[in-house]
């Protein structure tokens, strides 16, 4: 990659019916340019969780089984054989690759179209060399010969928008996916590099939804009905966040990997085809609004909850912990019945220190645990050790201390946030469940 002379393309497309908006969208970027009948090809969605147990509400979370059913017939109908998907979703409680497969309907492409449907996290990963760092990255997607990546138009609280360099932190195994969050590096400026070890040929967004404070499922999703394809990656990212409404320059992973390779991140030095970028861009918010004094979230301040300072996240904290911090928040909140809270401090990641003037403070997850062990300013700590920490085992070590958190109250929010799409036609569970 370097500095271009022509202009990279871009095709952006109202989806109606997803199979024929598909292809227009590959017709319009060229996107089987180079691709030969024999290679072998990977697609890479973004099937990052998945909850087996509570209600889980998918729509701008994961790609739509809608466009990976018409991508993968629409490569056989152009005579690939050879077809893979992949994906490392968060292994936690343990590897579920194949049962989110299941689950989405998947097996129908392997009876359909022999597609091979692979969970990285039980296949081999290789250390590849960053320079400055080393990542494990699937065997499989570096033996790809032409990689599709269909990542989802969705906005991150931690990179701004999550779109296709963001998706390939899905190729890692646990212990380099948790590196990507360290204290040394912003995880900002390790995940884009990912992308330039693979042979990544073309990238499809999903476009159907947008997700409004993502990545996960506590976020709000959108309908939006688009399309976004090109073969260079950098230029469809630079369009998928153009439609959230940012700036590519002011997203710190695009800016970075744009300056890496001497490239623009104006859109007028991408050829878009087929929709106008600017008719439908409209900001979708990416982050939780926050005290000025960093003791939670702006909607505490607003219900009256005092004594109680909630440290924001940063970008240390791994999906793990960062799944599990909504439904912390959530669980806090059920303990407040109108008193204030008798001076906590919540701590949690690998750089928040506890401060002083708390009875009580809160190492939520092993890295605060192990961060603030020898803390001068604790006077009585309450660990929730765990990587990721358990949401029962936090219940009761809050109970022993007095605060009536109750799980069941985040069981009751997780029926609700599911249940605020149900009923409303544009949110249709068949564009996943096939
Ligand atoms: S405890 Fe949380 S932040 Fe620490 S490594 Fe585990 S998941 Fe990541």
């Amino acid at each position: 990659m370097g500095v271009l002379l022509v202009k990279p393309v871009v095709s952006v497309v109202k989806c109606t019916d997803v199979y024929r908006s598909l292809r227009e969208a590959l017709e319009l970027c060229g996107g089987f340019e180079g691709f030969r009948r024999h290679d072998k090809i990977l697609i890479k969605p973004n099937l990052v969780t998945w909850d087996f147990d509570l209600p889980f509400p998918p729509f701008g979370v994961v790609t739509t089984s809608a466009v990976m059913f018409a991508l993968v017939q629409i490569l056989a109908e152009e005579g690939f054989r050879n077809i893979t998907i992949g994906e490392a979703s968060r292994p936690v409680p343990r590897t579920m690759g194949q049962a989110i497969y299941r689950t989405l309907g998947y097996e129908k492409l392997r009876e359909n179209y022999g597609v091979e449907l692979v969970d990285f996290n039980e296949e081999e990963f290789v250390p590849v060399d960053f320079g400055t760092f080393k990542l494990s990255v699937a065997r499989r997607a570096l033996e790809a010969d032409k990689i599709v990546n269909v990542p989802v138009l969705k906005t991150h609280n931690q990179c701004k928008v999550s779109l296709g360099i963001k998706n390939f932190k899905g190729v890692l195994d646990r212990k380099s996916k948790m590196f990507c969050h360290n204290t040394e590096t912003d995880l900002n400026y390790i995940f884009p590099h990912i992308v330039e070890k693979l042979p990544v040929a073309l990238t499809i967004i999903d476009g159907i939804f947008t997700l409004e404070k993502g990545p996960g499922p506590t976020g709000k999703a959108h309908r939006k009905d688009l399309l976004i394809a090109s073969r260079d990656p950098l230029a469809c990212d630079v369009v998928g966040a153009a439609i959230m409404g940012y700036d590519a320059s002011e997203v710190p992973s695009l800016k970075y990997f744009a300056e890496r390779h001497g490239r623009s991140l104006d859109l007028a030095d991408i050829e878009v085809r087929g929709e106008e970028v600017a008719k439908h861009s409209s900001y979708v918010d990416y982050d939780w609004e926050w005290t000025k004094d960093n003791t939670g979230p702006a909607g505490f301040e607003k219900r009256g909850i005092t004594g109680l300072a909630v440290r924001k996240y940063d970008n240390t904290l791994c999906t793990g912990c960062s799944m599990l911090y909504n439904p912390m928040l959530v669980m806090l909140m059920s303990a407040f019945k109108g008193e204030p809270f008798p001076g906590i401090e919540v701590v949690t990641g690998k750089q928040q220190l506890a401060g002083p003037g708390f009875a009580k403070t809160v190492l939520f997850g092993q890295c605060a645990c192990k961060l603030n062990k020898n803390n001068p300013h604790i006077r009585k700590a309450i660990p929730i050790p765990g990587c990721p920490p358990d949401l029962k085992r936090f219940e009761k070590a809050m109970r022993e201390e007095g605060i009536a958190c109750d799980y069941n109250d985040y069981v009751r929010y997780r029926h609700y946030i599911f249940e605020r799409y149900r009923n409303r036609e544009e949110f249709d569970l068949g564009l996943y469940l096939k």
